[in-house]
């Protein structure tokens, strides 16, 4: 699948990051949020379902490997189905695991995936794992204990490591770790993380995701504006995603994030779908 935006092409046609029911944390069918797509008028929509492997957290917020099956059946109809309406795009956004890598890399190989994104969401910690990019409190009283500052430089050191192990295309929630803790902060040692996982994403010709979700928390999109200045700075590729987690966020935003990409002007054309 490929679609770049050119200076005429201006609007965001394509969301390349949906989730559904699949999931256990989403609401809706994959009909759902094709129909939708459709009525946002929408070109294309990528599903990015989550897979975890070996994590002890005490819900599944990912498919295990029935719902990945049923979510290819589903999918693939679906895509003839709406063939010439929609472009439908099945793919995985993939949680990092340090000691899993293996595991992660065979799961990969048994299907066809349209786009893979890479994230990081549980942080190991004393044999259980903890939800970096939750918003509950519990987790965040857990972090607090460990150190703020440690497990942001452990989440960038592991979307790093991630990014160059895994087969991905496009990184998603660049900055996203401990958003919601009152204590985030961004050291130097970060800022200098996240210029490593620039400078690979670009060596690697991959994309960076740029998340509309972020305008229901902050009124712009996630990753901060620096990030996407210059990744577009460097020539990398962006994806946009909306990270709906029921249909009605399907392409929620886009009509915002086309005059607050303007500000970046002439690297305007870079925002692409994959
Ligand atoms: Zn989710
Ligand atoms: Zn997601």
């Amino acid at each position: 699948m490929s679609q770049v935006n050119s200076h005429q092409q201006l609007a965001v046609e394509r969301d390349c990051h949906v989730h559904t029911r699949l999931c256990h944390h989403a609401e809706g069918e994959m009909a759902e949020y094709v129909q939708a797509a459709l009525q946002k008028g929408l070109k294309g929509l990528v599903f990015l379902e989550h897979f975890e492997t070996g994590i002890n957290y005490f819900e599944p917020t990912w498919l295990n490997d029935d719902d990945f099956a049923l979510y290819f059946e589903q999918g693939l109809r679906l895509r003839e189905e709406y063939r010439g309406r929609l472009e439908i795009g099945l793919g995985v956004e993939v949680g990092y695991n340090p000691g899993r890598i293996n595991e992660i890399r065979e799961f990969l190989s048994r299907y066809s995936w349209d786009l893979i994104g890479l994230s990081y969401h549980y942080y190991e910690h004393e044999g259980r794992h903890i939800n970096m990019l939750s918003h509950k409190g519990q987790n965040m009283a857990e972090f607090s204990v460990i150190g703020v500052e440690k497990v942001i430089g452990d989440y960038l050191r592991g979307l790093l490591e991630g990014l160059r192990q895994l087969p991905v295309n496009v990184v998603c929630h660049l900055d996203a770790a401990l958003r919601h803790h009152k204590e985030v902060n961004f050291k130097e040692e970060h800022i200098e993380l996240i210029q490593l996982i620039l400078s690979e994403i670009a060596a690697r010709g991959l994309a960076l995701e740029i998340n509309t979700s972020g305008f229901v928390h902050r009124g712009e999109p996630y990753p901060k504006k620096w990030i996407i200045r210059q990744a577009l700075k460097m020539g990398i590729r962006t994806t946009v995603g909306s990270d709906a987690h029921r249909p009605a966020e399907v392409g929620r935003y886009f009509e915002r994030l086309n005059p607050w990409l303007l500000q970046f002007n002439n690297k305007r054309d870079a925002v692409t779908g994959v």
